[in-house]
């Protein structure tokens, strides 16, 4: 990745999010959603995945988390520019335990339209709970990304739960289930363990693009 020299002439670290502005939510299928201009990045996965806490350790801001997490924004596609060089794209948090079918589903519309559509998307970062490993949503929507040829990076959150043997148990399983050409990324907002490499892979896409 070509790393932009700075005005004193030293370069800048491609993983320093030096810069971060929320650009909208889209609220439903038909919505409103960003000039296609910079490639987006995806983050996908079940409610209580820990995304939100990936996210802002990622970013490095705590206000992200309070804009994803404020009413009305949670069911939202929240879209977050980075450094003025590519869009972090919070979806909705799925499969939520709590709330009725219905409304389960709702979330399906809004993401499948963006997803499917969107000519920007350089790819998802797909997020499992480690000690959930690969459930019915994940298992349908892995081949459903591959069908439509988006990039997929897949991390298993909260390693920090597991003992390091039990978690390269879970990251063959979790590879085996959903046919993945690479492992899953183990990460841990918690401890930070794995960050600089799962962002290295988001990155790659980025600069596929
Ligand atoms: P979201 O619903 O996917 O946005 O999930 P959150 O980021 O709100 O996290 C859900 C719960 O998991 C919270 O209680 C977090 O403190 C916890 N959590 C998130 N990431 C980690 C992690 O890396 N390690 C551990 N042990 N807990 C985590």
């Amino acid at each position: 990745m070509a790393t932009a020299p700075t005005r004193k002439g030293e370069r800048r670290d491609p993983l320093v999010v030096r810069d971060l502005e929320f650009i909208g939510g889209m609220a439903s299928a038909g919505g409103w959603r960003p000039e296609p201009t910079l490639p987006e990045i995806a983050f996908a996965g079940r409610s209580n995945v820990g995304k939100s806490s990936l996210i802002n350790r990622l970013l490095s801001r705590k206000k992200i988390a309070r804009v994803s997490n404020t009413p009305g924004r949670t069911r939202e596609i929240n879209f977050f520019k980075v450094n003025d060089a590519f869009v972090v794209v919070d979806l909705p948090g799925y499969g939520y335990a709590r709330i009725s079918k219905e409304k389960r589903a709702e979330w399906r519309p809004l993401i499948e339209s963006y997803l499917a559509e969107r000519s920007s998307l350089a790819g998802v970062l797909l997020l499992i709970d480690i000690r959930r490993g690969p459930q019915d949503e994940e298992l349908d929507f892995v081949p459903w990304l591959e069908a439509r040829k988006t990039p997929i990076v897949v991390a298993l959150t909260k390693a920090d739960k597991l003992a390091k043997n039990k978690r390269m148990l879970e990251i063959g399983k979790a590879k085996k289930a959903l046919g993945l050409r690479r492992d899953p990324f183990p990460v841990s907002a918690q401890t930070g363990d794995g960050l600089d490499a799962l962002w290295r892979a988001v990155l790659a896409l980025v600069d596929k693009r």
